[in-house]
């Protein structure tokens, strides 16, 4: 099937939603079963995207509805865009509902599958590449690499009021796990601290990459024991994205900058 038929609508039952994963930023990244059914769908419901030409592959007619946190502006709550996605769903309509990278790694795409189920609304689910994938292909680092990492853990840095919080033994046990933290920026030096405490090497390769798999991408390399500091005065913007392991010592130097500059910086700045 061509990939693109003017004014085609598949010949499903009416009323449905898909979580689409849009990938980490890049619109080439979205793929080939989320570009169609994005440009089928009646309703698109996006968040900030990383990936605004992305809209721009929707239908003319399609209604277009942001959700995503923005300055000066109340976030929808999540249970509001719940509500909203069966709402369309209910009256016949396709709906897309977009995410960043991966819907099901720390975007809520489970509470969304699950409230749909519940209403009784079909869910399709279409995987996205998630931030880890993208950033670590964009500077040449290979999550797993034999001899050097036989694990990844996927992280969440920052997590919602009362939850456990990082295992912070668990995640500085093993020399060949890659450990990567989403939402991490701002708690660098919590990550610095939890892994070091629990005896991972402060010499351990870090790689911090802002705005991963886009033309805005920065990326700086560091060690664990110079975390904080590379985070506080790197002048690295959200989302960004913190790889810790051994790994990271295969960065491709024309991806990724020495934070040795930085160190100076934080050293006039002490
Ligand atoms: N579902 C998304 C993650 C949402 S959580 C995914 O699968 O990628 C948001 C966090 O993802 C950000 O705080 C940041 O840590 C990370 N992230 C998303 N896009 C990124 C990008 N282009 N570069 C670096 N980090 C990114």
């Amino acid at each position: 099937m061509p990939l693109h038929e003017p004014g085609a609508r598949p010949a499903r039952a009416p009323g449905r939603v898909c979580l689409v994963g849009a990938g980490p930023g890049d619109p080439d990244l979205i793929t080939v079963a989320g570009l169609k059914r994005l440009r089928v769908a009646d309703v698109v419901v996006h968040d900030r995207l990383g990936a605004p030409a992305l809209l721009g592959e929707c239908r003319a007619d399609a209604l277009r509805i942001d959700v995503g946190k923005q300055a000066g502006r109340h976030p929808v709550s999540q249970g509001d865009i719940n509500a909203l996605l069966v709402r369309h769903a209910a009256a016949g309509r396709e709906v897309v509902r977009l995410k960043g990278g991966d819907p099901f790694i720390f975007g809520r795409g489970g509470e969304e599958m699950i409230a749909l189920r519940q209403a009784g609304i079909p869910v399709e689910v279409v995987p996205g590449i998630t931030a880890a994938s993208a950033c670590a292909a964009a500077t040449g680092i290979a999550l797993t690499h034999r001899g050097l990492a036989s694990e990844v853990s996927l992280v969440a840095a920052h997590q919602r009021a009362g939850a456990a919080g990082c295992d912070w033994a668990s995640l500085a046990a093993r020399r060949d796990r890659t450990l990567v933290f989403y939402m991490g920026l701002s708690q660098a030096a919590d990550i610095a601290q939890g892994l070091l405490r629990h005896g991972r090497p402060g010499g351990t390769p870090v790689v911090l990459v802002s705005d991963g798999a886009t033309p805005r991408q920065r990326a700086l390399r560091c060690t664990l024991d110079c975390l904080a500091s590379t985070a506080r005065y790197g002048g690295l913007a959200s989302p960004c994205l913190i790889l810790v392991g051994e790994v990271g010592a295969m960065a491709d130097p024309r991806a990724v900058v020495l934070a040795e500059a930085v160190e100076e910086v934080a050293k006039w700045a002490a």
